[in-house]
């Protein structure tokens, strides 16, 4: 068997494991794996949860990449730009290009606040380093007031992340001695508060302990940040003081110029083996913004398991992907 030439775009969780995992099952031998990320820091993205509340700051949840790959994996820090499928290369924002034999896209997604008309100006999160620290600034000068948390648009990763900064904020203002003067309302745009019926089950009556309010059926359709409104799909409208939203996600720009993406710029996959629909494509990431993705996480430990290398040229992994 000759040598594979393997391209893994993008060193976030996905990418650096199945390189490593490559690397370790396939042997110097079997394949030449190199890993592609834009800034060469791996980033620890739930330890943003932590820092709107006073915990460590976004830097301390980021490492090289270098420290965290196999020694057998090369490194190339810088933009890709392009995928040539028919020539079977990367090409590179400074003109470089990579060719490969099986390439591996692992480029998470991409936040796009500009599709909700308002949220921009309006709405807090804590899904980038920046924003982060800006809810962390803006909460030590909360001194009480109507605050609502959601989603303004699905999919979006981690779903539980906004329930879990809920329960973190009615904390954080009881210990501030604001809680009295706080009213915290939990928006969810399906018929429950969690995807998983068990779990929804367990949290709503903990939410209505703490005397967190919760909304059901909320799609955010569009905010008035000079009237202070939020107004779903469904016709509600809702005041606040603080808007806390999980930001609109979409397909990286890479698939979108590379023309693998669906009009969200996700790849398509089937919903009920998540393969990729362009050609015969391995998913294996594990939280694929699919309805069933939600339910039942997929292996990651799919393709290290089968021992080979995917049949296809391309695997797509974790947020790049959507089932549908
Ligand atoms: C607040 C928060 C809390 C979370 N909590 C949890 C949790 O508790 N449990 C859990 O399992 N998950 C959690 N997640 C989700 C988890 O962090 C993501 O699912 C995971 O990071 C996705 O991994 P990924 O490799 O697909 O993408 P990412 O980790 O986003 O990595 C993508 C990489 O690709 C690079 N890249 C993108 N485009 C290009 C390009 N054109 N060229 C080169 N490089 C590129 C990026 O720089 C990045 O390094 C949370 C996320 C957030 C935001």
């Amino acid at each position: 068997m000759s040598k594979r030439e393997i391209v893994v775009l993008g060193g976030g969780v996905g990418g650096t494991l199945v390189a490593n995992l490559l690397v370790r099952k396939l042997g110097r031998r079997q394949a030449h794996v190199t890993v592609i990320d834009r800034t060469g820091r791996h980033v620890y993205q739930p330890g943003w949860l932590y820092v709107p509340f006073g915990g460590p700051p976004p830097k301390r949840w980021e490492r090289p990449e270098r420290g965290l790959l196999s020694r057998k994996v090369d490194l190339v820090v810088g933009e890709a730009q392009r995928i040539d499928r028919a020539g079977h290369v990367v090409q590179m924002a400074d003109g470089a290009s990579y060719p490969y034999d099986d390439l591996v896209i692992a480029t998470g997604a991409h936040l796009a606040p500009d599709t909700i008309p308002g949220y921009a100006e309006a709405a807090h999160h804590f899904y980038s380093p920046e924003a982060a620290v800006r809810l962390r600034d803006a909460l030590a000068g909360f001194q009480g007031g109507k605050v609502l948390i959601g989603v303004a648009d699905i999919p979006y990763k981690c779903p539980p992340a906004p329930l879990e900064f809920t329960f973190l904020l009615d904390e954080y203002v009881r210990k501030r001695g604001l809680r009295e003067r706080t009213e915290i309302t939990y928006l969810s745009p399906i018929n429950r508060v969690f995807t998983i019926e068990s779990v929804s089950n367990f949290v709503t009556p903990l939410l209505e302990e703490r005397g967190i309010q919760h909304e059901e059926f909320f799609n955010t359709e569009s905010i008035d940040p000079v009237a202070k409104t939020v107004t779903s799909m469904e016709g509600t409208e809702l005041g606040y003081d603080l808007l806390v939203l999980v930001p609109p996600h979409r397909g990286v720009p890479l698939v979108v110029n590379s023309g693998l993406g669906d009009a969200q710029g996700w790849i398509p996959t089937d919903k009920q083996t998540l393969q990729t629909k362009a050609e015969p494509l391995l998913e294996t990431g594990t939280s694929v913004p699919s309805p069933m993705a939600a339910r039942r996480p997929t292996s990651k430990a799919r393709l290290w398991r089968t021992g080979s290398l995917p049949r296809s040229p391309v695997a797509a992994m974790d947020m790049s992907t959507t089932g549908g």
